[in-house]
């Protein structure tokens, strides 16, 4: 039996209190404009309201709702740079590469923090995000790493270890920790639809439930869609792991997977005793938990990954026992809220950017860490349509390889990969 894709946003903490829930309309008939943009996620609304900015027409396709996806769903932390750091990038690719992307590893949080100023966004933004090392191994890990960042130009960062460490996170799981004082963490989705209704002010055009279902180059390019068919000049594709079955070009290379998170009932003290300066928490681990207060104090909680994207039979099971790991006082604290979503993983953990044509453009496969990055996204897509195409070609230089085992074998795979580096953490080695 197929199942109907859904077309609402999930029952998470975030939908229940989004600031904006009008729904928009959907696609009819023949519409034109200069640049289509496919998703209505961070990388869609950022490049849409990037362009709007610069004068563009814009019209964007949302099959669901706006911030429908990973972007109205996930953990909220501003986490600087990317899923992978600039070591890996300076040894794989060279000094070139790295420089040129290092360049730009903490725009995407500048761009976020101006976005909320310009247009007054209210997403509950707090300041500061702490990496938290379970073992001797990790915390000499985040030496390294405080050092790779220093070089490359943030100097908001801090090794916290002992007291030091208890006084932002009262957990015993820690060893140690590194603060970015320039991190932070938000409401995601308040932080789309903020952005979504900035781009509206500008002239910019929204339809939901307006899946692209087939894409004729051209130029100008022709999206169908069940109500309609776009006429645009340029194209941007920024479905992510959501766009699958359309546009096969862009599946070849990179796994779509599952995350989950719960929300506790508002903790009032209780929450503000785990996390006294009410800083984001992710730890070290290969399979990692990431954590924060809601601006309404409850603790959210996220962990685990499912390869491939299938959701769990109860993510309270998964989610709950990981909590408790990390906080064991909270054994009788209720679960208000449990979802799950999907993100992108690129085999070399990179971003993928790049042309399909000469209109058409992608950004996708943040790896799990896209908060910022599909901010920067946004700004280097309307870089490149108006012919300044260096920063974006940094990115779309990155050579990408499907993932081992094809479509049919990569999910395992990957899978038996996780449990041995998941192994590794828990040894300490
Ligand atoms: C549970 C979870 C927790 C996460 N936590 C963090 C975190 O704390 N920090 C961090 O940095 N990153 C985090 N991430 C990753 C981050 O959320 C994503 O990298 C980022 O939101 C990707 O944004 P996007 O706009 O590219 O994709 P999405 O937000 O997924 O948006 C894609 C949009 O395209 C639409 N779409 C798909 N197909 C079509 C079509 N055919 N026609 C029209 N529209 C279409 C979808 O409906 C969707 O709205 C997390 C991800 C998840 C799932």
């Amino acid at each position: 039996m197929t199942q109907t894709p859904a077309t609402e946003h999930v029952a998470s903490y975030y939908a229940a209190t989004a600031t904006a829930g009008d729904a928009r309309p959907s696609l009819s008939g023949e519409v034109n404009c200069d640049v289509c943009v496919v998703g209505a996620g961070f990388t869609g609304i950022s490049s849409a309201l990037h362009l709007a900015e610069r004068g563009y027409k814009v019209v964007v396709l949302e099959a669901a709702r706006v911030g429908f996806g990973a972007s109205g769903r996930n953990g909220g932390q501003i986490v600087n740079s990317y899923s992978r750091d600039m070591d890996v990038i300076e040894d794989k690719y060279g000094l070139d590469t790295a420089r040129a992307l290092g360049d730009m590893a903490f725009e995407g949080n500048r761009i976020i923090r101006s976005r909320i100023k310009q247009y007054a966004i209210d997403c509950d933004l707090k300041d500061g995000n702490l990496f938290a090392a379970c073992n001797a191994k990790q915390l000499e890990g985040l030496r390294e790493h405080q050092a790779l960042w220093q070089r490359y130009g943030n100097r908001e960062l801090e090794m916290l270890e002992g007291e030091a460490l208890k006084r932002e996170v009262t957990s015993e799981r820690y060893v140690g920790a590194l603060v970015d004082h320039s991190g932070g963490h938000l409401h995601p989705l308040n932080l789309v639809l903020g952005q979504a209704a900035a781009f509206e002010a500008l002239g910019g055009i929204i339809y939901e439930q307006s899946p692209l279902l087939e894409l004729t180059h051209g130029e100008p390019a022709r999206l169908r869609t069940p109500g309609g068919t776009l006429v645009a000049e340029r194209v941007v594709l920024a479905g992510n792991a959501y766009l699958q079955g359309v546009i096969p070009e862009l599946e070849g290379k990179s796994m779509p997977c599952g995350t989950q998170i719960v929300t506790t009932e508002p903790l009032g003290e209780r929450g503000r005793a785990l996390l006294p300066n009410d800083m984001a928490v992710e730890d070290c681990n290969y399979l990692l938990d990431y954590y924060r207060l809601t601006g309404d104090g409850r603790l959210l909680y996220g962990g685990g990954v499912s390869y491939g994207g299938q959701d769990p039979t109860s993510i309270e099971a998964v989610i709950r026992p990981k909590l408790l790991k990390t906080f064991p006082a909270l054994a009788d604290v209720k679960i208000d809220y449990a979802w799950s979503g999907n993100f992108l993983m690129t085999l070399n953990r990179l971003p993928q950017f790049g042309r399909l044509n000469a209109n058409v453009y992608y950004a996708q496969g943040y790896s799990g860490h896209g908060v910022t990055c599909s901010h920067l996204a946004g700004r280097l897509i309307a870089e490149v349509i108006e012919g300044e195409s260096e920063r974006f070609d940094a990115f779309a230089g990155l050579p990408h390889l499907p993932f081992p085992g094809g479509r049919l074998l990569r999910v395992p795979l990957s899978a038996l990969g996780a449990w041995y580096y998941a192994t590794r953490d828990r040894l300490g080695v």
